[in-house]
């Protein structure tokens, strides 16, 4: 059996190396001239985790993310709304996006991987599976899917970047009034962080100005980055199905999500997993898959409500005295509602992964 993977994201390689475990022979093509990531951070949660366990990575993955750190949630004055002990490694490893990506992609033989390759219609494709992981702006779903809604602006704007640090910080989500600010610190020193804001798209907004008042380290880490990106936060709505004859959608092309929650990567790994555990049959991918990512879709949504969308002062004083009312283990359950996922029964992994060494020849 052969499948052809539309994008070479994280999702994208995350379901061909979950194909290629279980025996389908895999192709993936990527438009870009090389396989990459932004210069930003993602946070794995033990959902993801469990996901990358099966596809033999964990250890590269525990090796390459934070250490054990401390963590929780701060008020933008840096009070501890919730401080738990070990949540580096334990609740979450935070990891620089290209090392995730770069993980995958050494699980993968050179001669499975394209470039400069980019797909515009799925008729010509010689393959049983398709799989569509061609990100948000999907033009597989544009064309199997035309009534379907697009994006939709989410109301917030973004910015991502990695310090160089060398910083020794715990790992922690800073609620503010109309923003939200994440520190995900790396085991080497550097830190990855991202501040969101509410906003209209595209305005014209200086994180330094709007972050600078905010508690230590939060200004040092947007001042001493050399590149930040932005991203206006999109949506997609619902869909009826992620499936349409031989073509699967996986990961944002499927549901991307608002990024309250820090889900989005996470879910894309657990589809390549189970994509993979439905051996072909994507009637029971989509009635595995759509309920959960939607409801992780929803769970972000309300993140968002109750996080960065309270803007009024006594709201976000009411929200802050019932964060720190909760006792901690309480707060725990409640953050690890969706990472208690399992991977689904499976056929028994086939061969050993062909590794390709760090530095080895993948951009062809
Ligand atoms: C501000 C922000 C913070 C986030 N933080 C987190 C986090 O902490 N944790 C988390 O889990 N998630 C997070 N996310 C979500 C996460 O980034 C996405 O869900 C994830 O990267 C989606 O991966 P993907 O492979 O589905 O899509 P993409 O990463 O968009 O990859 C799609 C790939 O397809 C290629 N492509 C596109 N069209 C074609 C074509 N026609 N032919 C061939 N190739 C094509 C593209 O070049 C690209 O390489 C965040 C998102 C945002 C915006």
């Amino acid at each position: 059996m052969k499948a052809i993977v539309v994008g070479g994201g994280i999702g994208g390689l995350a379901a061909a190396v979950s194909l290629r475990r279980v025996g389908w022979e895999v192709e993936v093509r990527e438009r870009a001239a090389a396989f990459g990531e932004i210069g930003a951070g993602v946070g794995v949660m033990p959902n993801a985790l469990r996901a990358l366990s099966w596809m033999g990575l964990e250890d590269e993955v525990r090796r390459l993310g934070t250490p054990r750190v401390s963590g929780g949630v701060r008020a933008s004055d840096g009070r501890w709304l919730v401080h738990l002990p070990d949540v580096g490694q334990e609740k979450i490893i935070a990891m620089h996006r290209a090392d995730l990506h770069g993980v995958l992609l050494r699980a993968l033989p050179p001669e499975v991987l394209f470039t400069d390759s980019e797909v515009t219609g799925v008729e010509d494709l010689d393959a049983d599976l398709v799989v569509a992981a061609d990100g948000i702006n999907s033009c597989l779903r544009a064309q199997l899917f035309p009534d379907a809604p697009g994006p939709v602006y989410a109301g917030a704007t973004a910015w991502r970047g990695v310090a160089p640090g060398p910083f020794e910080l715990p790992i922690t989500q800073t609620l503010g009034p109309g923003g939200e600010a994440g520190v995900l610190p790396l085991g080497d020193g550097r830190v990855c962080w991202y501040l969101a804001r509410v906003a209209p798209a595209a305005a014209d907004l200086d994180p330094v100005e709007l972050f600078g008042g905010w508690h230590d380290p939060i200004p040092d880490l947007v001042a001493s980055t050399p590149a930040v990106v932005r991203h206006d936060v999109h949506h997609l709505p619902p869909l009826r199905t992620f499936v349409s004859g031989r073509v699967a959608l996986l990961g944002d092309a499927a549901h991307a999500m608002v990024p309250y929650l820090g889900q989005g990567a996470c879910m894309a790994l657990e589809d390549a997993v189970t994509l993979a555990a439905c051996g072909g049959d994507l009637a029971r991918y989509d009635a595995v898959r759509r309920p959960r990512t939607q409801a992780v879709w929803r769970g972000s949504r309300t993140a968002g409500r109750f996080g960065i969308e309270l803007r009024s002062p006594v709201a976000v004083a009411l929200r802050d005295l019932v964060f720190r009312a909760v006792p901690a283990a309480v707060a725990v359950r409640g953050m690890a509602r969706f990472s208690s996922w399992e991977v689904p029964a499976m056929p028994t992994p086939v061969g050993s992964l062909d590794r390709v060494e760090p530095g080895g020849d993948v951009d062809h």
